[in-house]
C-alpha cells in the first residue's frame, strides 16, 4: 500500500468483539464528552462525573465495573450515539503519533487492527483523522 493512498479498511475493520470495552488503561473523556454524555443520560455534569468517572492522573476516565468492563457496556455500548471521542476515533488516536509502535501493542487487544501495513501509512492516516477532528471542534 502506498502511504499517500490510504484505504482505512486496509488498516482497521471492527470485528464487533467488544474487547475494547474491557480492561484497557482507561477511556479518557474530553469536556465535550462529559457534556454530551451527561445530557444523553439526563444527569448534570457533576453527577455524571461522581457516578460514572474515575481519575487517572490529572484526567477523567470512564469507570469500569468489577469485571473490568466499561460502566456503559451491556453487551453493546449503551451510550453509542455520544460515546467518548476516544471510542469514536479508535484505533486512530494520538498515542500512535507519540509512538507508532503503539499500533502493534493495540493490535494485541483489538483483532480489527491490521499489522501487515506500513506504519507510515498508519501515522499519516491518524494525522488526517485527528486533523479533521480538530477542524470540526
Ligand atoms: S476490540 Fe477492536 S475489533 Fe473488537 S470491538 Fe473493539 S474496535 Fe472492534
Ligand atoms: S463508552 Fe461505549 S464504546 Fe466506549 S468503552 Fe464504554 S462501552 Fe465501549
Amino acid at each position: 500500500m502506498r502511504s499517500d493512498c490510504i484505504d482505512p479498511q486496509a488498516l482497521f475493520e471492527c470485528r464487533r468483539c467488544g474487547d475494547c470495552c474491557i480492561g484497557f488503561g482507561g477511556t479518557y473523556l474530553t469536556d465535550e464528552d462529559i457534556k454530551a454524555i451527561s445530557c444523553h443520560i439526563g444527569a448534570d455534569p457533576e453527577q455524571f462525573i461522581a457516578r460514572y468517572c474515575r481519575r487517572s492522573g490529572s484526567k477523567l476516565v470512564l469507570a469500569q465495573r468489577s469485571d473490568g468492563h466499561c460502566i456503559f457496556w451491556d453487551k453493546i455500548c449503551t451510550i453509542h450515539p455520544v460515546k467518548p471521542r476516544m471510542c469514536r476515533k479508535w484505533p486512530f488516536i494520538e498515542s500512535i503519533l507519540v509512538d507508532a509502535e503503539n499500533w502493534l501493542i493495540m493490535a494485541d487487544s483489538c483483532p480489527g487492527i491490521q499489522t501487515d501495513v506500513p506504519i507510515n501509512a498508519v501515522r499519516k492516516y491518524v494525522k488526517k483523522v485527528l486533523g479533521e477532528d480538530n477542524c470540526n471542534q
